[in-house]
């Protein structure tokens, strides 16, 4: 991690954006260079209000850590997330329909329960925001859910999942983020992370993985690989579109090409200004 602040500002490379290049090119652009906005899903936002209980539920002493206290925290969590983007209100059309969503974001959080006991545990860190530069210039940048940190040292990953457990597509994603952020991790620290750990609430699962150095080298060359296409990409506007049955959920379809759209006139790569950062968002 650094605390350069001219280098917070330079593009950077996040797992969600990595994805999204690899998944299709032309909607790396729609998202990370013409930024053009989406609508997110209940399901989105309940992910994002139930991460937040989970932050804030560390945050509460050690003997409150209970499925109680983490009930009581979903309201608020909510008020707050709709208090920044008050239209995400516009997704419920009434107070049952919202009092439904709450109930299956609990629903979540019980399994969360059945999972761990957060009074076990003491993470060193929750949100927490990583970022490092690998070798060949390449800036890695994104959230961490929770690092826990072990008395002899070693570390853990851990990343909630609030959608189904992983099949093919899905877990080769949540495979990639994990990796990317144990490389940040174990080269803005020099600590390679002992564990990797995937939290499924939907599923109550949990889903282990230990790294090993040959293959977090590997692939750092992958991102190195995904970084310079960007760049390509990025000086000639050249960003095709890969149509996939995942079109189905993509925001843009209206506007690619693949669809029988006009995508708007490409505004160039984007150069970093003072106090500005590009290409990350919280989507990780
Ligand atoms: S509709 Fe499909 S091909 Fe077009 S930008 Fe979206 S993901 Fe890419």
């Amino acid at each position: 991690m650094t605390n350069d602040s001219a280098r917070t500002r330079r593009p950077a490379l996040s797992p969600s954006r990595a994805g999204d290049f690899k998944q299709c090119p032309l909607l790396y652009r729609f998202r990370a260079v013409d930024r053009l906005p989406e609508t997110p899903t209940k399901a989105q936002v309940r992910g994002t209000v139930v991460h937040s209980v989970l932050e804030r539920l560390f945050t509460l002493p050690v003997s409150e850590r209970d499925r109680e206290h983490a009930h009581e925290l979903l309201r608020p969590a909510w008020r707050e997330i709709r208090d920044e983007q008050p239209e995400l209100g516009e997704l419920f059309g009434d107070e049952t329909e919202l009092a439904d969503w709450l109930e299956r974001a609990g629903g979540l959080l019980d399994s969360y329960f059945e999972l761990e006991d957060p009074r076990r545990l003491d993470p060193e860190s929750c949100e927490l925001r990583v970022e490092t530069e690998l070798d060949s210039g390449v800036l890695l940048r994104g959230f961490v859910d929770r690092v826990d940190v072990a008395p002899t040292g070693e570390i853990r990953l851990v990343d909630y999942k609030t959608g189904a457990a992983p099949r093919e597509v899905g877990e080769g994603k949540a495979l990639f983020q994990m990796k990317f952020y144990a490389l940040v991790l174990w080269r803005s620290r020099g600590e390679l992370p002992r564990q990797l750990l995937l939290m499924y609430l939907a599923d109550k699962q949990s889903l282990a993985y230990t790294p090993d150095e040959d293959e977090l080298r590997r692939f750092e060359r992958t991102l190195d690989a995904i970084w310079q296409a960007i760049l390509r990409a990025g000086r000639t506007g050249d960003f095709r579109p890969n149509p996939s049955r995942l079109c189905d959920y993509c925001d843009h379809k209206p506007l690619c090409p693949a669809h029988g759209g006009t995508p708007p006139p490409y505004p160039g790569w984007p150069e970093p200004e003072p106090g500005t950062e590009t290409l990350l968002d919280r989507t990780d």
